[in-house]
């Protein structure tokens, strides 16, 4: 079961969760305002309710995780969004952090490969505050040909190598934030795609992520 009441306990613990973030080095106001308003209890079991505001990763079924709010953080600022970006996200997990990038004015695309995941974020009544966010069942490798080209690509699982076809999809100018390695352990890179088309690759910490797996899963 999902809570359904926002306290002024949790909205106690969302402040020092943002404290904690700033101190890693997270400096978007953007960013860490979005995670000050987001009620991450609501996106995980009530089970989860004690410990909900602790910058970890929670399981949120199927094996999967709510990603560490360092890392939204982190990822969502090295994108540099801007409002009204089209923004493909692979790997929607529990959607906070679509709901992240959508608090920082992104138009959000993003795509989960398993069924059971998807339908779970659709029933999800606290998303309908975010109509900025569309929800896709697919292949993140594939990307959305036909919603694309994006402004920016951000990929929030392990991916074993850059997707080209993601490449495609982006914008000129555009760029992408991606976990990159097949170990435990994977480097955050930021692609740019040049306006000429050629592209450029910035390598940033290392970050440990569930990995990105070929193909859809009923
Ligand atoms: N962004 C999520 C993090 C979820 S973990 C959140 O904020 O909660 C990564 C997710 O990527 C998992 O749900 C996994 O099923 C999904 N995933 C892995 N490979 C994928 C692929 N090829 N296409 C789409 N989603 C994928």
């Amino acid at each position: 079961m999902r809570p359904v009441e926002d306290t002024y306990r949790h909205k106690g613990l969302r402040r020092k969760l943002v404290d904690t973030v700033r101190g890693k080095g997270i400096t978007d106001e953007r960013v860490l305002e979005a995670i000050a308003n987001i009620p991450r209890h609501f996106f995980l079991d009530s089970a989860f309710d004690e410990v909900a505001y602790e910058d970890r990763a929670f399981p949120i079924g199927e094996g999967q995780t709510i990603s560490q709010p360092y890392t939204v953080a982190y990822q969502t600022q090295l994108l540099g969004v801007k409002n009204f970006d089209k923004v493909l996200e692979i790997g929607t997990g529990s959607a906070y952090q679509a709901t992240v990038l959508a608090a920082v004015g992104a138009q959000v695309f993003t795509i989960e490969r398993q069924k059971k995941l998807f339908e779970n974020t659709r029933a999800f009544a606290y998303l309908k505050k975010f109509p900025s966010i569309k929800f896709f069942y697919g292949d993140g490798f594939e990307g959305l040909p036909t919603y694309g080209p994006f402004d920016k690509v951000i990929i929030t699982a392990a991916a074993p190598h850059v997707p080209e076809k993601l490449i495609q999809q982006l914008k000129p100018g555009g760029m992408m934030v991606i976990p990159v390695g097949i170990g435990d352990v994977q480097q955050m890179r930021r692609i740019t795609k040049l306006p000429e088309g050629v592209v450029k690759e910035e390598v940033f910490d290392n970050f440990s992520f569930v990995p990105m797996i070929e193909g859809k899963r009923s």
